[in-house]
């Protein structure tokens, strides 16, 4: 029954209304503006949660709105300074350039390296589809010098990655290690959501065989209990990881569980005003959303 719920919703996600859509980013998007997340971010840190902060945007289509988001970015790391937070940053490559031209992105990838160098602080190139899986991990590379300023993300439903780990892991690497949200191709993705899992956990062992740093990113909460198993199996130390979640996602208690354990929980805080097509993504993967969302507002009435 909530199945067929469900695909109904999947069905007239393209016709909801943007009103109805606005109500979904309320709980999964940090505000439009920087000061608005800010305060977000600072009110997660009292509650004993670090952050990364993300302006929402992707596929940038000329060199100007590109530089224009990455300076965006460098005026974060200053009031991120300035305000004391633990926060660090995220950014899609395709929104500082990717895939306009090489010398635009490298330049302003560059640039974000340097900022994030000044304040001691992070940046993590999150992974975006597979045509840009090669030149992330390659820009991500050739930030090598500044390891531990940088990081990436890999994600477990693609064959490649358990090779792509392997590959890097002598560095003692620091990444994200997620499902991954779009939609691959079978010939390079695994579909069946137990092999995801599978996968996931076998490439997280890996990494922590190879003395990665890595931020667990999902809220499944078998997995959970699967990496939970691992960590305590493998004598796992607290200082080779962390976990991950997005902003407004529910987690049944976990996040109060993982920081008890002593655990560091890390909030992925997006903000912005291109909080539309971030919400629809939001609501695709999550359509019992819509039934959390009517009734909280019928309530209210
Ligand atoms: C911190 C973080 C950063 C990420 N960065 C990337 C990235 O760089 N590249 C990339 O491809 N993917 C990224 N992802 C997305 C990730 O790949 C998955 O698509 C997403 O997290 C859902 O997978 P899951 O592991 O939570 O498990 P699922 O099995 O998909 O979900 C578990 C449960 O959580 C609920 N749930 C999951 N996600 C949401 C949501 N967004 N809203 C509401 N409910 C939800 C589901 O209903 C389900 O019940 C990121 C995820 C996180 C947490």
């Amino acid at each position: 029954m909530i199945r067929l719920f469900n695909q109904i919703i999947l069905f007239f996600v393209p016709f909801l209304p943007k009103f109805f859509v606005s109500l979904i980013a309320g709980k999964y998007v940090a505000g439009e503006t920087k000061d608005e997340a800010l305060r977000h971010v600072k009110s997660l840190n009292e509650k004993g949660f670090s952050a990364t902060i993300d302006i929402l945007g992707e596929h940038v289509q000329d060199k100007e709105k590109a530089k224009r988001v990455s300076k965006s970015y460098l005026d974060l790391y200053d009031e991120i300074n300035n305000r004391n937070l633990d926060c660090n940053v995220s950014i899609k490559p395709t929104h500082i350039g990717l895939g306009l031209d090489p010398k635009t992105f490298d330049s302003n990838l560059s640039s974000l390296v340097q900022k994030a160098k000044e304040y001691n602080n992070f940046l993590r190139i999150d992974m975006e589809n597979s045509p840009y899986t090669d030149s992330t991990i390659e820009a991500f590379k050739n930030s090598s010098e500044t390891y531990n300023l940088v990081g990436t993300v890999f994600q477990a439903y693609l064959y490649r990655t358990e090779n792509d780990i392997e590959s890097l892991s002598n560095d003692g690497f620091n990444f994200r290690l997620c499902k991954g949200i779009y939609h691959e191709d079978p010939d390079i993705a695994i579909q069946n959501r137990d092999d995801i899992n599978k996968n996931f956990l076998k490439v997280l062992k890996l990494a922590f065989n190879n003395g990665a740093y890595v931020g667990i990113a999902t809220h499944d909460l078998k997995l959970l209990e699967d990496v939970y198993s691992l960590i305590r199996d493998d004598k796992i130390d607290r200082s080779q990881f962390e976990f991950q979640v997005l902003y407004g996602v529910p987690m049944s208690g976990w996040l109060e569980k993982h920081l008890e354990n002593g655990y560091k929980v890390r909030v992925y805080v997006p903000f912005g005003p291109e909080w539309y097509e971030y919400s629809i993504r939001r609501l695709k993967e999550n359509p019992n959303i819509v039934g959390y969302v009517l009734s909280n507002f019928l309530r209210k009435k």
